[in-house]
């Protein structure tokens, strides 16, 4: 049995989606017209690029005693996101249900976070909830073997277990040890946590892929 475990954010979509999506979502609560919406946007848009604080630049610019980050953050976390699943992710998906694979996600966030994008994703109808380990509902956040070993636990030490994600510094180094296929997704340039592939051995990905695509079969054999 194969047992194929996707991490989340800039895996299966690209989080600097979900950024844009939440301040679209804060620029519609905040605006009274299309063209302040469009002001808070690029405010909050061009200050992350600046590398500044996104929300300090926007109650700085606007000067509204209502506006508090800890409402800004709260929209942030909450809001129910527009995203989509990276190109050819659907299919990749699809294929190893066909195949008869076993789907999971291993995912570091808050739970309301990262289920309202599980949902948006569609992903909920791949993998069941039990599958779908989420740091602060699990208890444990990654490098920590446990969240890998839920599914050793669940389908035995002699399934094929592979683990596709993108943060070298956290993501491969506990299925490393624990005999995981490990399996990197390239940067294309807009991930916001950036691949350092000049870590220890033990920190970087068996394999690396560009996309879901042709490789990334080969890889799973299918
Ligand atoms: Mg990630």
């Amino acid at each position: 049995m194969r047992v194929v475990v996707f991490d989340l954010d800039d895996t299966l979509y690209k989080e600097i989606d979900y950024l844009r999506s939440a301040y679209r979502y804060i620029a519609g609560q905040l605006a009274g017209d299309e063209v302040e919406r469009e002001e808070i946007y690029s405010t909050l848009y061009g200050a992350y690029w600046e590398g500044c604080d996104a929300f300090a630049a926007l109650m700085e610019r606007y000067n509204d005693k209502a506006m508090t980050k800890a409402t800004l953050l709260h929209w942030y976390r909450t809001h129910k996101p527009q995203i989509s699943l990276c190109n050819g992710c659907r299919e990749f998906l699809s294929r190893l249900v066909a195949e008869g694979c076993r789907l999971g996600i291993i995912t570091d966030g808050r739970t309301v976070t990262q289920t309202n994008k599980i949902v948006a994703l569609g992903l909920d109808r791949y993998i069941p909830d039990e599958d779908i380990i989420i740091s602060e509902r699990f208890g444990s956040e990654k490098p920590s073997p446990a969240n890998y070993l839920h599914f050793m636990d669940k389908y035995g030490a002699e399934a094929r277990f592979y683990y596709i994600a993108d943060n070298t510094a956290k993501d491969f180094i506990a299925p490393n040890r624990l005999g995981w296929t490990t399996v990197c997704l390239k940067d294309n340039g807009q991930n916001v946590h950036k691949q350092d592939l000049s870590l220890p051995d033990d920190f970087l990905p068996k394999y690396t892929v560009e996309e879901f695509g042709d490789s990334l079969f080969e890889l799973l054999n299918l």
